[in-house]
């Protein structure tokens, strides 16, 4: 049998195989313990499983860690930006963001990313290949292995589309919220999407997660141009389909509206989000776009942003200014390209069923 990643499994999946081992399942909420609660880096270390189990267990699943950690970088304001590379020599980027009451860890789901957004240098890379459940995780077990405070909150906002990865997504959420492994709340977990209509139908009869939307356009010809998703998915199937995601208790939907001068930061424009927003219970969160080479918008004024701010804010929509972080060490948001070139030769690429 090949040796499978251990980490690669939900702890459901984690059960089901060691079952299949003639083992009981409370073992696998064993193993699940020293993996991520005791940060076992060694079967050997399992000391609550017979020698004989863990022989079973080891001549199955492989511990090692999926990631090298090859540079760390620090912004002016505290942002902490994380490049990892995998066994394949692949790389990837995942970044840490404190606020007042907060750790919040952005996670990458994929290399690079197929659905090629104008304003987002990880689009500009393409998808190279998705990652594997035990490399998303990863990046969160090392990351916090090394803060002195633990990580409260987690997003899917680095490298790639996380429904264009959803089974290895979901398996990701399950671990981190299982008692017996991670124990994080739901609520604190966010999955950010460009607007995969099939997919944010899928994750909703899966799992409940914070869900946000990346609107990023007022009408569809302009959504058209900047996230050609929209082309398949338009505007309204995409809001159709989100309001009806189960969210976690009390939670809101968000959207995510990064604000590109000159393309869709008019008064016009906000109006627009206003016509699409009115009676959903939502907050929109306005992003004014990190500039990174060679993509081709600029930012807007900020006195632009806060008058588009101020129309959704008359109609009663909630709408914040996200606060551009670690933009100095390209660790904001769409700044994430793990330094691959551009454009790279696309008969390397994944190629996505939905896209
Ligand atoms: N693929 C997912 C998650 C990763 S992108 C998605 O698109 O939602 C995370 C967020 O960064 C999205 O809201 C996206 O719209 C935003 N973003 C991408 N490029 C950006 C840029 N250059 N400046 C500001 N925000 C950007
Ligand atoms: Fe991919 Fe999200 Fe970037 Fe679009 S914004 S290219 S979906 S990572």
């Amino acid at each position: 049998m090949q040796v499978k990643k251990i980490r690669d499994f939900s702890p459901k999946k984690l059960e089901s195989f060691i079952v299949e081992l003639g083992e009981k399942p409370f073992r696998a909420r064993q193993v699940c313990k020293w993996l991520y609660q005791k940060d076992a880096v060694s079967f050997d270390e399992m000391t609550d499983l017979s020698i004989e189990t863990r022989g079973k267990i080891k001549s199955v699943f492989d511990i090692e860690p999926t990631l090298k950690i090859i540079e760390e970088q620090k912004s002016t304001d505290g942002t902490l930006k994380y490049l990892f590379e995998l066994s394949d020599s692949n790389r990837i980027e995942s970044v840490i963001i404190p606020e007042k009451k907060r750790l919040t860890l952005c996670i990458s789901s994929q290399v690079g990313c197929a659905l090629g957004c104008k304003f987002c240098l990880t689009g500009t890379v393409g998808k190279i290949r998705n990652l594997d459940t035990s490399e998303i995780i990863d990046q969160y077990l090392f990351i916090s292995s090394k803060l002195p405070g633990p990580i409260t909150n987690i997003v899917f906002m680095g490298m790639g589309e996380p429904l264009d990865n959803i089974e290895r997504v979901i398996d990701t959420i399950e671990i981190l919220t299982d008692k017996n492994a991670i124990g994080m709340s739901s609520k604190r977990i966010t999955v950010s999407t460009s607007g995969l209509v099939s997919g944010i139908n899928e994750l909703g009869k899966r799992i409940s997660v914070n869900l946000s939307i990346s609107l990023n356009a007022s009408n569809d010809n302009t959504r058209n141009e900047v996230m050609p998703i929209n082309k398949k998915y338009p505007i309204r199937k995409l809001i159709n389909s989100a309001v009806k995601y189960p969210l976690p208790g009390r939670k809101t939907l968000t959207f995510e509206y990064v604000l590109l001068k000159g393309v869709n930061d008019s008064v016009k424009n906000a109006h627009e989000v206003v016509e699409l927003l009115k009676g959903i219970n939502c907050k929109i969160n306005l992003i004014p776009f990190n500039e990174a080479y060679p993509l081709p918008y600029n930012t807007p004024e900020m006195n632009r942003v806060y008058e588009f701010q101020k129309i959704l804010e008359n109609a009663k929509i909630n709408a914040k200014i996200r606060k551009s972080r670690g933009r100095d060490i390209l660790g904001a948001c769409g700044q994430l390209a793990a330094k691959y070139p551009h454009k790279i030769n696309s008969r390397n690429k994944e190629q996505s069923a939905d896209i």
